[in-house]
């Protein structure tokens, strides 16, 4: 069997999922982009110019961060947090949008494009091209846009044209339509980002690797300030970049277990969810063939969260790999489990997490208790919770 690490296989594929399902259309643009792509993560400046904008666009390394009042409250394992919440942006989304632009940039494009639902990655992928100089066009379904009025604003300000997207249901699956047509049209001087480890072969290879930088640091930094590995790796999983970033680099040790955290929105039983892996079946969607969301008939099923960033009902295809392997886990976190966790980070560490990275956290907190104080848990905290003020003040009110 093929070594975790070593995957995806030159087709793409983890196992029976990833892939290339596309129009043929579109088979020239993603050829072009894997051949450049295989050229530039083997060249030595293009490493090197990644990891200087890492360092002194985004701020990295991002620190590890013992939660020793939250630990201590909870009364069992260990809670560490790597601060993805501290980079230049707030989440992990620019370490992937950082190095698809300067791909776009060693290509000679001109301009790039993205598609965004809650507007985080398309907050990311202005930020890059105002960096860059380049022209940027991001897709947002007119239902989104409306729920994500600060986003669109932000992206604007960035210099971005925001296109509203009119078609079937008005977000993010309709967006990531318009912005493949769009790619069609114009891949002569455009280049598009995608935000998550989804889509075609090589997207979920391309951003995973981009993102891996997470678990590389998180290496280095726990031989040096703990003497050795976290005992678990735990994160939230929305397409799974974040998850995928932290998981990658630690595949072959086998002492540490991989906990990858779905939004179980109402509960699992409501059917108001987003837990792709816990409940879905394998099936094609966006390029790739991965879990899925979708009933007997094979229709995608409209999926519920609280937070906006897991609300996709598809995953990353590595993740379906990992988990048919058994080599990570997945569970679910309720909304409520995860606004709990939220408010304990608050009041604990004086930290404000996102939504999303709380039901990371709120998992932690449901282990920590059951486990010996010398065991470290190593939560991804994958973005900061300023964007999701308004709707945990609307879930919860203001007293507390
Ligand atoms: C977008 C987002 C996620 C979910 O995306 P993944 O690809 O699963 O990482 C998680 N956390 C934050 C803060 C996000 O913005």
């Amino acid at each position: 069997m093929a070594r975790a690490c070593d995957l995806p296989d030159i087709h793409g594929h983890f196992g029976s999922y990833g892939g290339v399902f596309v129009a043929e259309t579109l088979f020239t643009a993603l050829e072009e982009l894997l051949i450049q792509y295989d050229r530039y993560r083997n060249d030595a400046d293009f490493q090197m110019e990644y990891a200087n904008e890492l360092k002194s666009y985004v701020g990295r390394p991002s620190p590890i961060y013992h939660a020793k009042r939250l630990s201590a409250h909870l009364g069992g394992a260990q809670i560490l947090l790597k601060r993805e919440d501290l980079n230049h942006t707030g989440a992990h989304k620019i370490n992937n949008a950082i190095g698809q632009a300067l791909l776009a940039k060693n290509m000679g494009k001109s301009r790039i494009i993205a598609e965004t639902g809650a507007g985080q990655h398309g907050v990311a992928s202005a930020t890059v091209a105002a960096r860059y100089g380049m022209e940027c066009t991001v897709y947002m379904g007119s239902e989104d846009m409306k729920r994500q009025e600060p986003n669109v604003y932000r992206m604007r300000l960035l210099g971005a044209t925001v296109v509203p997207v009119d078609s079937g249901s008005k977000t993010l699956k309709d967006a990531l339509n318009e912005a493949m047509r769009d790619w069609v049209t114009n891949v002569e001087n455009t280049f598009y980002i995608i935000g998550t480890v989804a889509g075609p072969h090589p997207y979920p290879m391309m951003v995973r690797d981009f993102q891996a930088i997470i678990g590389r640091e998180a290496k280095l930094q726990m031989q040096e300030e703990y003497g050795r590995q976290p005992d678990k790796l735990i994160a939230c999983v929305g397409g799974g970049s974040n998850a995928i970033g932290l998981f990658f680099p630690y595949l072959e040790d086998k002492n540490v277990d991989m906990i990858g955290v779905e939004a179980a929105g109402l509960g699992i039983e409501s059917g108001k969810h987003a837990a792709t892996l816990l409940t879905g079946k394998p099936g094609v969607l966006h390029g790739n063939r991965t879990y899925l969301i979708q009933d007997e008939d094979g229709q995608i099923i409209e999926t519920h969260s609280i937070s906006a960033g897991l609300d996709y009902p598809g995953v990353g295809p590595e993740h379906a790999w990992l988990k048919d392997t058994n080599r990570a886990q997945y569970v679910g976190v309720t909304d409520d489990e995860a606004l709990a966790a939220f408010h304990m980070l608050c009041r604990y560490e004086g930290i404000i997490p996102a939504l999303e990275s709380s039901h990371a956290l709120a998992y932690a907190a449901k282990i920590s208790p059951t486990l010996d104080k010398e065991k470290l848990l190593l939560v991804n905290l994958s973005g900061r919770g300023d964007k999701d003020i308004d709707t945990v003040s609307q879930a919860t009110g203001t007293i507390f």
